[in-house]
């Protein structure tokens, strides 16, 4: 089930600051990239200045992620009142869990709400669906 966006109202675009600037440029690239502390290679998400682990700020680094997890949870938005009223319904919303540990959320976009299940394999995809706006995604994959 592709993502189907209603015209005439606004596309959600991500908020962009200096912490996650980095990673919206690789999206735009079309690479998934993590941020990691260098000194105790640990993984963490959302962006952020200090290594939440040993307080670091000098020791981060963006790395590039196997762009692979598994949805850790997901939710159906079947209804227009819960649902952004730019998308078409049925979408569906999974929080997915990287190979590297780290978890964020985005839509799924190739598979239909009850196909989805917590534990299904899934990899980033991207989609522009309007110019100068990329996003990333997940799609099912190969177990
Ligand atoms: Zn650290």
């Amino acid at each position: 089930m592709p993502l189907e966006y209603i015209p005439g109202i606004p596309i959600l675009r991500p908020y962009v600051d200096p912490d996650n600037q980095p990673f919206w440029d690789a999206v735009d690239r079309h690479e998934f990239v993590l941020q990691r502390c260098s000194d105790c290679d640990v993984y963490f998400q959302p962006p952020r200045p200090m290594c939440p682990h040993c307080l670091s700020m000098d020791s981060l680094e963006w790395v590039p992620s196997s762009g692979r997890g598994e949805v850790y949870s997901f939710v159906v938005f079947a209804a227009d009142r819960m649902a952004y009223p730019g998308m078409k319904i049925p979408y569906v919303v999974v929080l997915v869990e990287m190979e590297e540990g780290v978890r964020l959320t985005a839509n799924i976009v190739d598979a239909e709400p009850d196909e989805v299940y917590i534990g299904m394999p899934v990899e980033v995809t991207y989609n522009s669906p309007m110019e100068g706006l990329t996003l990333y995604q997940f799609k099912k994959r190969a177990s």
